[in-house]
């Protein structure tokens, strides 16, 4: 029997449908709508392309966007200014620094000057530690990864005691996607490039998340017959078939995967929407503890 989709998109619709809701209610309450602060430093087109989804999902559930686009050439202070101001304006309850930064920016610097209240991508180097630390808490989990969750546990089957394989150990994808898994007590491994014998690894896994930015890499006849597969990857490929001219796939091979697995995300239509919906849920909730302090 092929694998059941796990569909982000009536997932990611259905919580955004929520987060209006709740954002009309706090509006109600505050007498003004949460708002999001992006920094964008240079003009890379796919990042561009991220800011602009992000500000017409923000419209669409009734929060307050606002970009910050810096030229490449910014010096760091620069691009720690624009996060400062944000840090300094109540309309802005959560900041999202759009990554790459440039090369010559020091970007742990640059994260680190996120208000920890602000951090709703969870990517502040002290919220990404205490993701990994036993009985601390973020104040918020990093968007993707948390995206990456909630599609695993859309299939009801219980994550603890399984074991997860990880394919990728980014600071923004693999690795916190690594320690959340650790967090909900799956046994959890870690691959990367340097890892000997991928499909052997992976054929040992119940839960297989991918996230390594190659098309189709990883192929159906590696998997765990049953296994719950999650695929983050997101590589444009020639199509000419398509109108554009390319088309956009995942890290899995989707065809020969379906065939194994028993739940299968979708590229696109799974990990994406859940990313900017999980943004959203994090300045909604930044918004409503700040209303707290
Ligand atoms: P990244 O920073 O380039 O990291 C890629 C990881 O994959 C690295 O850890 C790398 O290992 C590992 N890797 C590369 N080749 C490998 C191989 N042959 N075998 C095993 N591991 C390999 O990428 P990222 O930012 O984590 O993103 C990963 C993918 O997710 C990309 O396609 C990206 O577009 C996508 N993405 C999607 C979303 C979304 O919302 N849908 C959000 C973020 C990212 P080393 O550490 O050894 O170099």
């Amino acid at each position: 029997m092929p694998a059941k989709i796990i569909d982000g998109r009536p997932l990611a619709q259905r919580i955004q449908s929520e987060i209006k809701s709740a954002v009309d209610e706090f509006q109600a309450r505050a007498g003004a709508v949460p708002g999001l602060g992006v920094v964008l430093v240079g003009a890379d087109p796919a990042s561009a392309m991220y800011v602009r989804m992000k500000r017409r999902a923000c419209e669409r559930a009734g929060l307050r966007s606002e970009a910050r686009i810096l030229p490449a050439a910014s010096t760091q202070a620069e691009v720690e200014n624009a996060v400062r101001a944000f840090n300094a304006d109540p309309n802005i309850h959560g900041i999202l620094v759009q990554l790459p930064l440039p090369d010559h920016i020091d970007g742990e610097a640059v994260l680190s000057e996120i208000s920890l209240a602000k951090d709703v991508d969870g990517i502040h180097p002290l919220n990404l530690g205490r993701l990994g630390m036993r009985g601390t808490e973020p104040t918020f989990t990093p968007a993707t990864p948390t995206g990456v969750m909630q599609l695993i546990e859309e299939t009801g089957e219980a994550i603890e005691g399984k074991g997860a394989v990880v394919i990728g150990r980014s600071n923004i994808v693999g690795l916190p996607v690594a320690l959340m898994l650790m967090k909900a007590n799956a046994t959890v491994t870690i691959c990367h490039s340097r890892s000997r014998d991928l499909p052997g690894t992976v054929r040992r896994a119940d839960i297989v998340v991918a996230a390594i930015g190659r098309a189709e890499y990883v192929k159906g006849a590696w998997l765990k017959p049953g296994a719950i597969v999650i695929d983050v990857g997101s590589n444009s490929v020639p199509d000419p078939e398509s109108e554009k001219g390319y088309r956009y796939v995942g890290d899995v091979e989707f065809e020969s995967a379906q065939a194994i697995a028993g739940y299968i995300s979708k590229v696109p239509g799974g990990v994406g929407p859940m990313t900017i919906t999980m943004l959203l849920s994090n300045t909604l909730k930044a918004a409503r503890r700040s209303l707290e302090a």
